[in-house]
């Protein structure tokens, strides 16, 4: 699977591109997953935060999220996770800009946000089997 590791974008199927997402689990495995209180939440937004200065880049916060979300910065020394921009996403924002309309805002519910951290593996063959139908086979 080719994958991108600056803009955590995806592409393992021609035109299966999509980009992997933090859902800021309920119950942050992540968090509690780090040696270190490298994670914490941020009080407003629910968003993981990463203290760059305490990552030891481990790697235990990949292999505790069930989408294996974070992403370790090219340079090898912390980890990224989405930060919702501090509360103005801004990937919602060129997705409208742009007209594509696919990212949008939702207000935290009663429901288990764990479920939407899927591994790109999972996105790209629902993906795939949707736009392909039984074509996406060979591509997977
Ligand atoms: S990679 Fe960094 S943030 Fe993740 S568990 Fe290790 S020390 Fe914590
Ligand atoms: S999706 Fe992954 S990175 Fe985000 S809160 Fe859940 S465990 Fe942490
Ligand atoms: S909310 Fe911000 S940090 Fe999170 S994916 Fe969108 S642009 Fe990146």
């Amino acid at each position: 699977m080719a994958r991108s590791i600056e803009n955590k974008s995806f592409h393992a199927v021609p035109g299966v591109d999509f980009p992997h997402f933090c859902a800021q689990c309920e119950d942050y495995p992540c968090v509690k997953a780090c040696p270190v209180e490298a994670l914490s939440i941020a009080n407003k937004t629910g968003a993981v935060i990463v203290d760059a200065e305490k990552c030891i880049a481990c790697g235990k916060c990949i292999n505790a999220c069930p989408g294996r979300i974070p992403h370790m910065h090219p340079n090898g020394k912390f980890i990224l996770i989405c930060d919702l921009c501090a509360g103005e996403p801004q990937c919602v924002k060129v997705c409208r800009e742009g007209e594509w309309n696919v990212l949008k805002r939702v207000s935290r519910g009663n429901r288990s946000y764990g479920l939407y951290a899927r591994t790109p593996e999972e996105i790209t063959r629902d993906l795939a089997l949707k736009m392909y139908g039984e074509k996406a086979e060979e591509f997977l």
